[in-house]
This record gives C-alpha cells, sequence and structure tokens, in this order.
C-alpha cells in the first residue's frame, strides 16, 4: 500500500519554507510516498484544509520567502478535542506521519499529538531568532541575516551623510543571535544583546575621543530582547555624546526576501533527513545541525532547556 505523508508550516514563516516545500513533494514522489499539505498549521489540520500535492504545486516558489502552504498559531490545538478532530482527518486521508516546520511551540505540540494519537513526526527547526536549543541551525536564519545585511548597509549611507547615530533594532526575541552577528559582519560600533549586561557611560569617553579624531557616525545594533531601551540609548547618544540620533525597527522585513542559498541548501537537507527518518520508523525526531553535521535528535533534547547563545561567539562580542 502507498503510504501517505503530510508537511506544515507553524508559528512564525521564515524564508526557506517555500524550498522545504518543493524538496518534499520531489523526494517524497522519488520515495513512492505521496505527500500532502496541510495549509495554515494546526488550524489547517483541525479544518481539513489538507490537499495532495503535485509537481504543479511546487513549480516557481523556491526563490519565494514566506510559505506557499500558509502558516498559523492554533489556540484551539492547545485542546484535546480539536486534537482529536485532526486526527480524525489525518486518519480519512491514511495519514500518519507529519512533518513540521515551526520552532520549539510547535514541536511541544507534536509531541502531545503523539502522545495521545500515535502520529509519527519529524520537525524542523524554523525560526529566524535562531533560538532552538539543540541545533546550531534553525532555516530561515541565513537570509534574515542578509536582509539585515543590506538595511544596516543603506542605514550606514545615510548615517554617514548626515552625522547620526543610529540604534538599529533586530528580531530575536530573547536571543541575541541576531543582532550578536550583524554586528560582526557590518563594523557596527556597539552592540547590545540580552545576554550580556551594558553600562553605556563606559564607551562614553571612546565615542567622543572617535569623533574628535574625524568619527561621523555611530551604528549601534540592538536586540529585541532589550528592544525597549532603543529610545534610552538613542537619547543617551544625544545628550552624552552630543551626536543627533535615531531609532530604526527593521520588523517584519526580516522574515521575508528571496531563501538565499544557504537556505534552499540547508531546506534540502532538513526534508531529506526528515523524510528518511520517517520511513526509517523515527517516531518522534527533530532534525538538528552543528559542528559535527545533521543529527536525528529526541523532542526532550531540544526542547527541555532553555536556548543559550554560543559561548564562542559570546566571546566576540566580549
Ligand atoms: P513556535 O513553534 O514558533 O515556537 P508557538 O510557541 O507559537 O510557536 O507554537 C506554535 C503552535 O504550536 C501554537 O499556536 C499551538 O498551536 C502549538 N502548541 C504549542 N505548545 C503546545 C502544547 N503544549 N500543546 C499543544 N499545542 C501546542
Amino acid at each position: 500500500m502507498k503510504k501517505n505523508i503530510a508537511i506544515l508550516c507553524s508559528g512564525g514563516d521564515v524564508s526557506g519554507m517555500n524550498p522545504a516545500l518543493k524538496r518534499f513533494v520531489e523526494y517524497a514522489l522519488e520515495k513512492k510516498l505521496t505527500p500532502y499539505f496541510i495549509y495554515d498549521g494546526y488550524e489547517g489540520l483541525i479544518d481539513n484544509q489538507i490537499k495532495e500535492a503535485s509537481y504543479c504545486d511546487v513549480a516557481g516558489i523556491i526563490n519565494r520567502g514566506g510559505t506557499k502552504i500558509g502558516s498559523a498559531r492554533s489556540e484551539r490545538f492547545m485542546h484535546k478535542e480539536y486534537r482529536q478532530r485532526a486526527k480524525e482527518n489525518l486518519d480519512a486521508l491514511g495519514i500518519d506521519s507529519l512533518i513540521v516546520l515551526g520552532g520549539d511551540g510547535s514541536f511541544r505540540g507534536l509531541h502531545t499529538f503523539y502522545k495521545e494519537h500515535k502520529i509519527k513526526f519529524c520537525g524542523i527547526p524554523s525560526t529566524i531568532d535562531n533560538d532552538i536549543q539543540g541545533t546550531d541551525y534553525c532555516l530561515g536564519v541565513d537570509t534574515a541575516l542578509n536582509i539585515i545585511k543590506i538595511s544596516v548597509d543603506a542605514i550606514r549611507d545615510t548615517a554617514s551623510s548626515f552625522k547620526r547615530a543610529f540604534i538599529v533594532e533586530t528580531m530575536g526575541r530573547e536571543c541575541g543571535y541576531l543582532a550578536l552577528i550583524t554586528h560582526l559582519t557590518s563594523g557596527s560600533e556597539l552592540c547590545l544583546i540580552p545576554e550580556i549586561e551594558y553600562n553605556l557611560d563606559t564607551y562614553e569617553a571612546k565615542f567622543k575621543e572617535e569623533i574628535k579624531n574625524g568619527r561621523r557616525y555611530f551604528i549601534v545594533i540592538v536586540s529585541e530582547g532589550i528592544s525597549q531601551k532603543s529610545s534610552e540609548i538613542a537619547s543617551w547618544f544625544e545628550e552624552k555624546i552630543g551626536i543627533e540620533s535615531r531609532v530604526s525597527v527593521l520588523g517584519h522585513l526580516q522574515r521575508g526576501g528571496n531563501p538565499t542559498v544557504k537556505d534552499r541548501l540547508m531546506a534540502f537537507k532538513f526534508v531529506t533527513l526528515a523524510i528518511d527518518a520517517l520511513l526509517e520508523r523515527s517516531t518522534e525526531s527533530i532534525v538538528c545541525y552543528d559542528a559535527f553535521g545533521f543529527h536525528l535528535k529526541t523532542l526532550k533534547s531540544v526542547v527541555e532547556k532553555p536556548h543559550k547563545l554560543n559561548e564562542e561567539l559570546l566571546s566576540l562580542l566580549k
């Protein structure tokens, strides 16, 4: 009997989801599986928005950000009766294996679903925040970093023309990864992230000296986790350093855009491993990537501990 397998996107969308959908359909068909798309995350699973997918569905999407099948958060999936409905929808189509592109919240939901209904799953970490413990890389991060790079380079043009300090806010929730990597690769003067305490006054003498020596502008990268402080930081530059300042919140533009080569390749590999894992009878796993390559990990090892930013990276900032 032909086996059926489905994929859905849950939580925040990332660039790289469309390349993942394309690989999913192509590799599933190669493995003689019937691929299904579940539209709009767990909401679509509950509402039976599940359709068989073909090559035609994934033609021309590899270069598009976001996700063709939609993503969503679902309050209803937190409740047993709706998960029961989701299970009935999958049963009606003979689907017993799911691939989910999402974050640790989405994976927790899958674990509960597996415990109750024995629907096998493989999770693919997908969040630009790069804040999932157990993997060094989440799908979408490289595209987000490249979008931020273009934005900061553009801000530099205006900052230098006008003699200004720009406080640039990146996403990342409580994780400073995007801000830290941006700082290291954009030549910004200062990076403030939740993982490291700071005292602006320790920079006062240095910055004033730099202005005396010809510096015309400052770029400060601030992570979302301390973004409530951005206007205070801007005021500090105006009052203590004597330079006009602006806050620039990059916001949701960081999540979209043409997926980079790295994200397309990561999508390809993540999905290949996920399908192989489900074919090899893995029941509950997450595909992770670290210095040793790709591994399947248990849900527990991925969500058990809070995420911590890599010490080696942090030391580059300290
Ligand atoms: P992310 O996957 O990006 O961490 P969320 O934490 O918002 O995003 O989780 C996405 C969805 O996963 C939620 O809207 C909900 O439907 C589902 N979910 C999260 N935690 C649970 C849980 N403990 N039980 C059932 N479903 C859950």
